[in-house]
C-alpha cells in the first residue's frame, strides 16, 4: 500500500520514519520511503490487525508534523590506512567460522578471534578511563528496579525498547496450572496472564544509570569522580534487530563522569579526543558527529531538538560491511554524552559547589566495534593494525 505525503520529506525524517515503523503494528513489517521522498510504501505482514492502516497513518502524520530539521555538527573524521575494500557478508563469515554464535533473536555470543577482539577493544577503553581520568571500577546487576527507570523518564521516552522482567505470582494454584500446561517441554505456554504482576524490575538499557542510582543523596566533596563499568544492556528493537549491528542483548563499556558542570564538560571533551585517538590506533574509517537518541513520535520534536541544540550527544559512526544492495553502511559504535544535571536532580546528588551534579559518559558498543573491525580489516591477520593484531590473532 502506498501513502502519498503532502510534500517530499527531509532525508533524516525519512530514515527515522523507516526505522521506527517496526513498532506500529504486529501486522506491519515496516514502511519504506520512496526515492522521491513524497510517498511511503507500507509492507504488511498479515491482515490480523484491522487498525493497522489507521495506525500507520497516525504514525506518519505525527512524525511528519513534529519533525524539525537540525544542523549536524561534525567533531572529527578518521580515514584508515588499510586500503583494501570493506568485506562483504562479514557477519556470515563470522558465523561460518563459529566466531559468532547465534542463540536467539538479538542474542549473539562471540568466540575465537571475535571474542579476543572484543576483549582487546574493551581493554583499551578501560585503559582510557583509568589512565586519563583516574576511573575506578564498578560492577552492576543486569536488573534495574522499574521505579528507577521511571524516575529516569525512560517509560516516557523509550517505552517501546524496554525489556521488562516478570515472574509468576506466589500462588500455588497458578504455579501448578503453569506447570501442567508446560508439561510438553517444547515451548512456553501462558495459561493465565493474571499469573504475572506489573514488572518490578527491567533489564537495564544502559550502564551509567546504575552509577547515578548508587550515588543517590550523596554530597560530593571532590569536584568530580570517574567510574568505569562494563555490562550487558538490553534494548528491544523489534524487526530492526539484526546480527551484530543491532542486538537486543549487547555489551557496553562506559566511562562515567559525575561532578560540577565544568568538571564534567571538560572531561567529556577530553574523552571525545581520546575516543578519536582510539579509532586512529585501530585504523578505522569513522565520522564523529552530533546525534540524538531515536525515540517514538510523541516526544519527537522537543527532546530531539533540545539534545542536538546543546551538543549533548556525539556519536561515532563506523563503516561496516555494505548492505545486500552494495550501499555503504555505517553504525554508531561509540558515543560521548552529557545529561546536564538531570541525574543530579533525579537522584539528589549534590556537587562540591552545592548544586545538583552534572553527569556525562563515554560509551562503546563492543559487539558493533567488533563488526566494524572485521568489516574494515577482514580475515587476513596481516591487514590488522599493530594495536590489535597480536591480541586478536594469537
Ligand atoms: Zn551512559
Amino acid at each position: 500500500m502506498r501513502i502519498q505525503l503532502p510534500k517530499a520529506v527531509d532525508e533524516d525524517l525519512a530514515a527515522d520514519l523507516e526505522k521506527q515503523s517496526v513498532y506500529v503494528s504486529p501486522s506491519v513489517r515496516g514502511v519504506r520511503v520512496a526515492a522521491t521522498r513524497d510517498a511511503v510504501d507500507v509492507d504488511f505482514v498479515d491482515d490480523k490487525d484491522p487498525e493497522a492502516q489507521a495506525k500507520v497513518q497516525r504514525y506518519i502524520d505525527t512524525m511528519v508534523s513534529r519533525f524539525r530539521k537540525l544542523p549536524k555538527k561534525i567533531f572529527a573524521t578518521n580515514t584508515r590506512k588499510d586500503a583494501a575494500a570493506y568485506g562483504r557478508d562479514v557477519y556470515g563469515e563470522l558465523k561460518k567460522r563459529r566466531w559468532v554464535l547465534e542463540l536467539g533473536h538479538g542474542q549473539v555470543g562471540l568466540a575465537g578471534p571475535a571474542l579476543a577482539c572484543m576483549r582487546a577493544l574493551d581493554a583499551a577503553c578501560v585503559k582510557l578511563g583509568v589512565e586519563r581520568f583516574g576511573a575506578v571500577h564498578e560492577n552492576y546487576p543486569a536488573l534495574m528496579p522499574s521505579e528507577v527507570l521511571a524516575r529516569c523518564n525512560y517509560f516516557k521516552y523509550f517505552p517501546h525498547t524496554v525489556s521488562m522482567v516478570v515472574h509468576l505470582v506466589e500462588d500455588y494454584d497458578k504455579i501448578d496450572e503453569f506447570r501442567r500446561v508446560n508439561d510438553h517441554g517444547t515451548h512456553l505456554d501462558v495459561p493465565d496472564w493474571k499469573a504475572f504482576e506489573t514488572p518490578k524490575v527491567c533489564l537495564n538499557p544502559a550502564v551509567c544509570y546504575h552509577c547515578y542510582q548508587a550515588m543517590e543523596k550523596e554530597k560530593m566533596s571532590a569536584d568530580g569522580r570517574c567510574v568505569t563499568a562494563v555490562g550487558r544492556c538490553f534494548r528491544y528493537e523489534s524487526k530492526n534487530i539484526v546480527g551484530l549491528d543491532r542486538a537486543w542483548d549487547f555489551t557496553m563499556r562506559e566511562v562515567i563522569f559525575v561532578g560540577t558542570e565544568s568538571w564534567v564538560s571538560e572531561r567529556r571533551q577530553k574523552a571525545m579526543e581520546a575516543q578519536l585517538e582510539q579509532v586512529q590506533a585501530w585504523d578505522l574509517d569513522c565520522q564523529f558527529e552530533t546525534a540524538n537518541d531515536p525515540f517514538f513520535s510523541a516526544a519527537y520534536a522537543t527532546k530531539t531538538y533540545w539534545q542536538v541544540r546543546n551538543d549533548l550527544k556525539y556519536e561515532m559512526r563506523l563503516n561496516v560491511e555494505p548492505g545486500p544492495d552494495g550501499a555503504p553502511r555505517t553504525i554508531a559504535c561509540a558515543s560521548a554524552n552529557l545529561h546536564e544535571n538531570f541525574f543530579g536532580k533525579t537522584f539528589e546528588i549534590t556537587g562540591s559547589d552545592g548544586n545538583p551534579v552534572f553527569t556525562g559518559c563515554a560509551a562503546w558498543g563492543l559487539e558493533r566495534l567488533v563488526l566494524a573491525c572485521f568489516s574494515q580489516h577482514g580475515f587476513d591477520k596481516a591487514r590488522w593494525p599493530e594495536s590489535l593484531r597480536a591480541d586478536v590473532w594469537s
